[in-house]
């Protein structure tokens, strides 16, 4: 940790010093963005408060020096690829000029406050152009309880403990928070019939994920051995892997999952930097019965230091309830903390092969559960695959999403003597079926 960590440190913004704020002075995550309804290009920002540090005006005000200046011109772009390519030197020398400036007592002030807009009057895009993504499964909470239900007699396959499972989704379908999509349409075989028929989704589903962007790549045919893959990090957001079960459940052997969960994957606009996670950091260790993992995915500072303490949230509120003007209800809180697998081993896994990770890729984590059923990270853990209804504070019952929900994740890192930073949310709204 550094000087920018300090739990003291107030910026001259003064939302940015609000207790529950979530990006104080010590967050700094990136986002792609722009005046919400303009036609403006979309550039790189740093959030501060209740607002956006424009880093093409900032980059255009000379302020800067340095490597620092250098990072923030990567970031006039509309893409984050090229400052994320950069590594955690030209982040960090920009985190720490930014940090400076921006606290209180800066002589910069009245210059940046000239490269402010509202948070609330801005747009945003994926602050990356993704080039892939590969979705994890990494908590075995949830692939034990998702097991249990599509496989009795046998929820947890062998693998699942020596290796990160993961499969490769697709990027194209990848939106930026506030992101609604129609009802999704597939092949289902419904129970007690012979054969499949084409329908909207009755399952849909959202799933509690970490977002991992890559910064550096790795050249094909090259590994990433596990004590460098955090040089490969750019930093973590919110995502929602959005789930047709039902498609989900008829199309996934033997080739894994499809069209069950292509249509839309939802992510939070900012990026939280894993050099901002730092005071968040835990050890983590593999239970003594359980089996240790290989040695390309073992090493001290993972034992050290792997795990990540973020608290994460799935809340809900249905068409009805925004018309009532009822507030979102809150369905379940999960810690990335509990995760089978961590970043880092991800990370390695994926290139052990030699395959090539490339600036901007993102990874999920995998459906977040915790080890509590009422801490599962999806709705067909909580709904014991659709057989027990929740009943919401609104009186109406949810086993799957209906049209018209809208689905809302919320993270952020709290600990004793540090500053508590937030992840912002993701949200998107199901519409209905687009008509055949
Ligand atoms: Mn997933």
């Amino acid at each position: 940790m550094n000087a920018t960590h300090d739990p003291q440190l107030r910026s001259w913004l003064g939302p940015a010093n609000a207790p529950l704020c979530d990006f104080p002075i010590q967050n700094l995550p990136f986002a792609s963005f722009r005046r919400a309804g303009s036609r403006e290009a979309f550039r790189g920002g740093v959030a501060l408060g209740d607002a956006v540090l424009d880093l093409a005006a900032v980059s255009a005000l000379g302020v800067l020096e340095g490597l620092a200046a250098q990072a923030a011109a990567a970031c006039t772009q509309a893409s984050l690829n090229a400052f994320m390519a950069m590594g955690h030197a030209a982040s960090a020398a920009l985190r720490e000029a930014l940090s400076a400036a921006l606290r209180a007592g800066s002589a910069h002030e009245a210059r940046l406050r000239t490269a402010l807009v509202a948070q609330d009057a801005v747009e945003y895009r994926v602050a990356a152009d993704v080039g892939d993504y590969t979705d994890f499964y990494a908590s075995i909470h949830h692939a034990t309880a998702i097991g249990r239900l599509f496989r009795p007699d046998n929820p947890l396959l062998p693998n699942f403990k020596w290796l990160p499972i993961g499969y490769h989704g697709r990027a194209s379908s990848i939106r930026v928070s506030g992101f609604d999509f129609p009802r999704p349409v597939g092949q289902v075989l419904l129970a007690g019939e012979k054969a499949p028929q084409l329908t909207p989704t009755r399952r849909l589903d959202y799933e509690l994920e970490v977002g991992v962007f890559i910064g550096r790549g790795n050249a094909l045919g090259s590994s990433v051995p596990l004590a460098e893959a955090e040089q490969h990090v750019f930093g973590l957001c919110l995502l929602n892997d959005w789930s047709a079960r039902d498609i989900q459940s008829w199309e996934y052997q033997p080739l894994g999952p499809f069209l069950g969960k292509n249509f839309a994957t939802s992510v939070s606009p900012w990026v939280i930097t894993l050099e901002a996670l730092a005071p968040f950091r835990r050890p983590w260790a593999r239970p003594p019965e359980e089996p240790q993992p290989l040695a390309y995915l073992a090493g001290a500072a993972t034992q050290l230091t792997g795990a990540i303490d973020i608290q994460l949230e799935v809340w809900l509120d249905t068409a009805r309830m925004r018309a009532r003007g009822a507030p979102a209800q809150r369905l379940s809180h999960a810690g990335f903390r509990d995760a089978w697998w961590t970043v880092s081993q991800m990370v390695t896994h994926h290139t052990v092969n030699g395959c090539n990770l490339q600036p901007g890729d993102l990874l999920g984590s995998g459906t977040q559960s915790g080890p509590l059923p009422a801490q599962a990270g999806s709705l067909i853990e909580l709904s014991a695959g659709g057989t027990q209804p929740l009943t919401l504070a609104s009186g109406e019952t949810r086993t799957f999403l209906e049209d018209g929900d809208r689905v809302t994740l919320r993270g952020w890192c709290e600990r004793e003597g540090c500053a508590r930073i937030g992840f912002g949310e993701a949200t998107g709204t199901v519409l209905p079926a687009a008509k055949a």
